[in-house]
């Protein structure tokens, strides 16, 4: 799905120099910035059920942990590679720096696809992941989640090797647990409803009603399923929605113009996001090629998938209609296509203020499995959307005073602070 021309870790470093420069960081600060603090590249041996060994290649990357301990997922995906988790914990040490958690960033990923193992194969897996790794993962060290492909059950059994082996309870080591075993209430929800917090309040800004605007999203896994819930919810109208379709080896856009059921695709869709063609058909979708996404004559596209998708090569096919790219994904936008939409005056809202909601949700399930006292729904959505609401008028109000791309805005908040804590630790 990704584009290979491009390396999210050369991305993710090019945005970085750029407000580096801007910033006049000094130079200790800025190498150590630039580049993770700790990577672990280790092998699983898993047995398979038909007796066989496989040997999955697998990551955990420590970005920076100078605001607090290490804080990200673990992505299961058929093309991970060192330099994807490599920017995508990079990635989170923003994350958590622009919403004001005090974490830090780090990533993991498995070369796997989980579609071709059967359940007791991803347990095999998960808990050979902890038993490589279980020095270096932690309630005050490095705190994984769920990403791509992975889920609840998959940090459950994470977590029940790690306190096999340190032998005790330590449900702050992992989160986005199931609710009733150290889950929070909202965790599933909170990434998607965390972008259309942040988009709720740039359409406010924008003076224009959520209720008079459409959307075409790409993937319809957890974040693009709860983003699409929400905005309908406010009134939006969800035109169409791209997603890779597992039988066939491809991705399709389900198109309706009168606005998409997103229950009704919700239970047409397998583990992983991927939607029932055959279904879809009956349902009355239009099934046109993947990349039709992008061409839809639409008011904001919400790239909900994977990296590299928005490169200057599609730039050409988004409608001149498109006034908002919402980037619920990690690095969905190429550093070479920023100026191309800055240009064309459509707002950016940035992938690490975006999706913050997901790691913001994550903290708060720490904070309740440390009083080991769980919060109602309500109260974690309340304090969801007023962190993010908080986060997106910093971001927005410093782009307006400073005249600053909303990306570059982002980054300044964030590195600002993550370089402050660097400062006060007397790193540099
Ligand atoms: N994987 C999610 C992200 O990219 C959540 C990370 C977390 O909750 O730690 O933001």
């Amino acid at each position: 799905m990704a584009t290979t021309a491009y390396n999210p870790f050369e991305n993710a470093q090019i945005q970085f120099d750029q407000v580096a420069d801007l910033l006049e960081l000094n130079s200790g600060t800025r190498e150590l910035l630039r580049q993770p603090m700790q990577e672990i590249h280790f092998t699983i041996p898993v047995k398979m059920d038909d007796g066989t060994t496989q040997v999955f290649k697998a990551y955990r990357i420590r970005h920076n942990d100078a605001r607090g301990p290490g804080k990200g997922g673990i992505r299961f995906h058929p093309h991970e590679t060192a330099d994807t988790v490599r920017a995508l914990s990079m990635w989170m040490t923003w994350k958590c720096a622009v919403v004001d958690i005090p974490l830090g960033g780090g990533k993991g990923g498995v070369v796997c696809d989980p579609h071709h193992l059967s359940l007791t194969e991803q347990e095999r897996l998960c808990r050979g992941y902890i038993r490589q790794l279980f020095t270096q993962v932690g309630p005050n060290l490095d705190v994984p989640a769920p990403d791509v492909m992975t889920n609840g059950q998959h940090m459950l059994w994470m977590l029940d090797e790690y306190e096999t082996i340190n032998n005790g309870r330590f449900p702050s080591m992992i989160t986005g647990k199931p609710v009733g075993m150290g889950g929070s209430l909202g965790r599933k929800e909170a990434t998607g409803y965390g972008v259309v917090y942040v988009l709720k309040n740039l359409l406010k800004e924008l003076n224009i009603p959520t209720q008079e605007t459409t959307a075409s999203i790409q993937g319809f896994g957890n974040v693009a399923e709860y983003a699409a819930r929400m905005y309908t919810e406010l009134g939006g109208k969800v035109i169409a929605v791209s997603c890779w379709n597992q039988s066939d080896n491809q991705a399709y856009t389900f198109k309706k113009q009168a606005g998409c059921d997103i229950e009704q695709l919700a239970q047409i869709k397998d583990d992983f996001g991927g939607i029932d063609k055959e279904k879809a058909i009956d349902l009355g979708y239009e099934v046109l090629p993947g990349e039709d996404w992008l061409k839809q004559e639409v008011d904001i596209l919400i790239p909900a998938a994977l990296e590299n998708q928005i490169t200057p090569a599609v730039f050409p096919n988004i409608s001149e209609k498109v006034k908002i790219i919402c980037e619920a994904a990690n690095g969905p936008t190429t550093p070479d296509c920023d100026p191309l939409i800055r240009e064309r005056g459509i707002t950016l809202l940035p992938d690490f203020l975006c999706n913050a909601g997901g790691v913001t949700c994550s903290y708060f399930e720490q904070v309740q499995c440390g009083m080991n006292y769980f919060w109602e729904i309500e109260e974690v959505f309340e304090k969801l959307e007023s962190a993010m609401t908080k986060a997106f008028y910093a971001v927005y109000e410093l782009s307006l005073e400073k005249d600053l791309y909303m990306r570059d805005a982002a980054y300044t908040i964030a590195i600002q602070r993550v370089a402050e804590a660097v400062r006060l630790r007397g790193w540099a």
